[in-house]
């Protein structure tokens, strides 16, 4: 008895004494510090993420500032979740790429799907990835292409379209688009690289002794096809619509500059001189085009957000789970498995996944967490969100949810508030 109580009291010294979060407010983005501190061995940083599509590049500047500040100049591990904007744009605009360097961080962390050498196309698969894994990349690859086909030139594709639906899916395709300067950043950083998925090393051990972190996300191929078929959930067939949606989006990029894929040799004729039945026929095919648009963009979307770094931290009895912006089909792989569920029941601190959309937060993993509506111990969660960015972000009925049963931290609600630190 007496030596089972040493053991563990030399593990908990070993441990940090506490753990702080602070959250950065950057209109509809996420930008959140982790604080470990080990008293006389000092403290450990990790950023996760640093972007946003709301607020100007001067208020972005400010949050790097302080967050350089609030991490005395050095960072021990940077996660980049996934490569929206929302989530990496400061490590891509000027100024705020050197700063961000700066702070040295000794590992940076993404998805597996930004690895560098799959995102080039290898024939050859690095480590883990299948050919499948592969040619999913490629086809994400060209689904941004045609994302950023879309921002250049949104008139065209979108002639059909209501200024206010252009609008909104300019918006959501903006963040699809490669944000290639801030990926480039990140892959300058860190002394080591963890390309991640579900139940990898993220790297984290030695840095910061006697907390577990356990990756939980994103999937690979195999692991989701595994999952596929122990359960029946292929209803909108997740993984085969990323396919789909890259032939589509291929033939649409070709046809749009004006190479039609279909009908290289046919001469083109302006709208203009076509008489009234062919300008009622394009009426209709424009209305269809922007139907497929529509859905791609979405798609889209949702495939980014689903490539997200889920991280589980557990340090005592602190356990924060931070899931970037996954969607329910990432979730999928860690809510079959009955050792993760027991572990995400104990979350004492969940960052609201994906700016609080309802997706982002499946009622299995709501209905998991058993610190809701506790007294004693009551689960806090933070959200790092702004109305009038993503269609229905956050979700009125997931707020109230959060308000009613949780401590809820809301940048929403801050006003003039650059961050807020919480100790755990
Ligand atoms: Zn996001």
């Amino acid at each position: 008895m007496a030596k089972k109580k040493t053991k563990k009291s030399t593990r908990r010294r070993k441990g940090p004494e506490s753990v702080s979060v602070a959250m950065y407010d950057v209109g509809f983005g996420d930008c959140f510090l982790l604080t470990f501190d080990y008293a006389n061995d000092g403290k450990r940083h990790l950023l996760i993420d640093c972007g946003s599509t709301s607020v100007k590049k001067a208020h972005l500047s400010r949050v790097v500032d302080q967050l350089a500040e609030d991490c005395q100049g050095h960072l021990d591990a940077i996660v980049a979740t996934h490569r929206h904007k929302d989530h990496i744009s400061a490590f891509g605009l000027k100024g705020l790429d050197a700063k961000l360097e700066a702070l040295e961080p000794e590992v940076v962390i993404q998805p597996w799907t930004e690895h560098p050498e799959a995102a080039r196309g290898a024939l050859e698969a690095p480590g883990v990835f299948t050919q499948a894994a592969v040619a999913r990349m490629l086809s994400l690859d060209a689904t941004q292409q045609f994302a950023q086909h879309l921002v250049d030139s949104p008139l065209r594709v979108l002639a059909a379209a209501s200024p206010t639906t252009r609008r909104q899916l300019e918006r959501i395709a903006a963040l699809s688009i490669p944000n290639t300067s801030a990926i480039k950043c990140l892959t300058r950083m860190g002394k080591r690289h963890a390309y991640v998925h579900a139940g990898a090393d993220c790297g984290l051990s030695d840095l910061l002794p006697g907390v577990r972190v356990s990756v939980l996300g994103p999937p690979t191929l195999r692991q989701s096809e595994g999952i596929r078929t122990q359960k029946k959930w292929d209803e909108d067939e997740f993984w085969k619509l990323y396919a789909d949606v890259a032939r589509m989006s291929a033939a649409n990029t070709a046809a749009a500059r004006g190479r039609s894929a279909l009908f290289p040799q046919v001469p083109t004729d302006s709208i203009a001189r076509a008489p009234s039945y062919v300008k009622w026929v394009i009426r209709q095919l424009d209305a269809a085009q922007l139907h497929n648009v529509k859905r791609i963009v979405r798609a889209l979307d949702d495939a980014l957000n689903n490539t997200s770094v889920v991280l589980l931290f557990e340090a005592g009895d602190k356990v924060l789970l931070f899931p970037g912006d996954a969607q329910l089909e990432n979730w999928q792989y860690a809510l079959a498995d009955a050792d993760l569920k027991a572990r995400l029941r104990k979350t004492s601190v969940y960052k609201v996944g994906h700016h609080g959309s309802t997706n982002a937060t499946p009622q299995s993993l709501w209905a998991l967490f058993r610190r809701r509506r506790s007294r004693r111990n009551p689960l806090t969660s933070l959200l790092s969100t702004e109305k009038g960015h993503h269609s229905q972000v956050p979700r009125e009925s997931l707020v109230e949810a959060l308000q009613t049963e949780t401590v809820l931290h809301n940048t929403e609600s801050w006003p003039n508030r650059l961050r807020e630190v919480y100790v755990v």
